[in-house]
Parts: C-alpha cells; structure tokens; sequence
C-alpha cells in the first residue's frame, strides 16, 4: 500500500474564455493566481493556476482556456464536483456575494454533516463550497472577502462513476481510508493529509459518460513530498497493473498520470520545486512564464493569448 499521498495536489479544468475564467477565480472566489502560463503541450492556450498565497498542494485549481470551446456534458468517468473548504458559518456571506455577482446553480444543503453551498462556474462547472469548522489552513485575503469566510483551499472531489468498486480498492490502495456513505456517495479521506483530505465516489449507474468540455474537470491531482516519494508511488501502481506515464516536468511540480478504471484521469504530483521557482512569492502570477523551450518565441505566443485584463 501507497504511504506517501498527502491529499489533493491540484485540479485541473477546462474553459471556453481566459478573461472570465480569470476573473471569477480571483474576483469571485478571492483567489489569488499565482501562476500564468501555457499549456505546455500547446502553448497557444494559458495554463492558468488560482490557488492560496504560495500555491500551497491542496488548494490550487488550475485551468486551460481554450477560446470557444463547446460546454462538455456531465456524467460518468470525471469528476462531479469540486469542493472548496471555507470557515463555518460562511455560507450565508457566500450566498449573498454569489446573489449579487449572479452565479448560478446555487443550492445550499448538507453533506455528511457539513453545509454545503453548490454554484456553477462560468461554463457550468460543478462546484461547492464546504464548510469546515477544523480547517488550520490560512486564507489568501483579497477582493474585500473577510478571514472569516475565505476559501482554505480544497476540500475534496466528488467522483462520478457508473461503479465505485474498482476505484475503492485503488483508493484504498492509494492510502484512503473507507469513512460513512450517504445515498449513493462513499466518502474516502487521506489520514495526515494536506487539508484537500476527501475523495467522495458516486455511484451512477443508469447515469451517461461525460463528453468533456469547457466546465469538465480534465484531471485530478494527488500530492507527494518530492520526487522520491513519486517514484515509489509510481512503481507501487505499475506493479499493480496500472500503466502510468513517465516523469513529466512540469516547471512547477513533476507529473506522472494514470486512468483509473472508473474512467477518471489521475495525476500523482510534487509538492516541490512549487510556484516560486521563477518569481517571487510577492510577484507570483502577474507575468506570463514560460517553459525553457518556448522562450524564444515568446513574441508569437503573447500575440496569441488575449490580456487577462481588459
Ligand atoms: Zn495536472
């Protein structure tokens, strides 16, 4: 059994607009982007990363714009729903900033034992924001939005599955810990972890898979120390039978990636060299960066990426 994942890395989406996307993540929620940079397979579309101060593992979601694709369809084989961990008895200032913002989808309810607050992206992403009243994260203050009700980061996902069994037993074997089932969700939770600690499986049969789009979740990403530890986890899934890819660099992490039999695109991610690797912490994100490669045609990519401010 896998030892050495400490929660969420990050999670990583797709968009139809830079500028909307941008501005929902860092106006809306208040997060601060401490990354901006390509998609370094294609670098014609931004990488964009919002996360705490430093881009701490567990908090940052992250995101490939690419201008004017179609809205996916939800379903099985991805993930359901993104949870964001904010202070108890936030809900409600949530609430009437999202009201008056005019976000949709929202529905407050609970969800084992804790309020829940779901509302949709700009291209209908499912996301939810959890309360937690144990969360020792610190927040990232901007936008006028108080301590008191500022995002900590992840919670957790919600995976959407036409069967849970096989993705339990990697869990399990990832180092997941089996907690209480509601309707068709199990709940699953990392010991020691980051505070990105749940993984929660739906299970739903009857439901279609997913035709992934803007407002799809593309991957989710698991959270090792250091390179070292990625190996070993890398070899522990290979000897299990999973294919998984080599090393990538990433600039800001390594990457190894791997399809879990639900259908679900796994990501097991370092917490090092992290987001300050080529600008400081009190800098991060305002200029866009470039992997080494694309650096000498960095005239041709800017030209290529609209402004994230108008
Ligand atoms: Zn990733």
């Amino acid at each position: 059994m896998i030892r050495d994942i400490k929660g969420l890395h990050h999670v990583t989406s797709m968009a139809s607009d830079a500028r909307q996307n941008n501005r929902f993540f860092t106006e809306t929620l208040g997060l601060r982007r401490v990354k901006q940079t390509v998609n370094f397979d294609d670098p014609s579309v931004y990488h964009l990363y919002y996360g705490d101060e430093s881009g701490s593992a567990g908090t940052v979601m992250t995101y490939f714009p690419f201008q004017n694709m179609m809205l996916g369809r939800p379903g099985v084989g991805e993930v359901g729903e993104t949870q964001f961990s904010v202070p108890k008895d936030s809900l409600k200032f949530w609430q009437d900033r999202f009201i008056a913002q005019g976000v949709d989808g929202l529905v407050m309810d609970t969800v084992f034992g804790a309020s829940r607050l779901r509302f949709k992206g700009p291209d209908g992403d499912s996301l939810a924001l959890i309360e937690s009243a144990d969360d020792a994260r610190g927040p990232w203050l901007a936008q006028g939005i108080p301590s008191d009700a500022a995002i900590r980061g992840f919670a957790g996902a919600r995976l959407s599955l036409h069967d849970t069994a096989a993705t339990e037993e990697l869990l399990g074997f990832m180092g997941y810990q089996r907690a209480e089932k509601e309707g068709e969700v199990t709940r699953f939770i990392i010991p020691n972890g980051n505070g990105a600690d749940t993984i929660d499986l739906a299970a739903l049969p009857k439901t279609p898979f997913a035709r992934q789009g803007a407002g799809s979740v593309h991957h989710v990403a698991f959270a090792v120390d250091d390179r070292e530890k990625q190996l070993e986890v890398r070899k522990a899934l290979m000897d299990t039978g999973y294919q998984v890819t080599p090393i990538i660099d990433r600039d800001y992490f390594w990457a190894i990636y791997f399809r879990t039999p639900g259908g679900v695109l796994f990501e097991v991610a370092t917490n090092e060299p992290g987001f300050n690797r080529d600008e400081d912490t009190a800098h991060l994100g305002e200029t866009l960066k470039l992997p080494s490669r694309y650096e000498n045609f960095r005239d041709q990519i800017e030209a290529n990426l609209v402004p994230l401010a108008a």
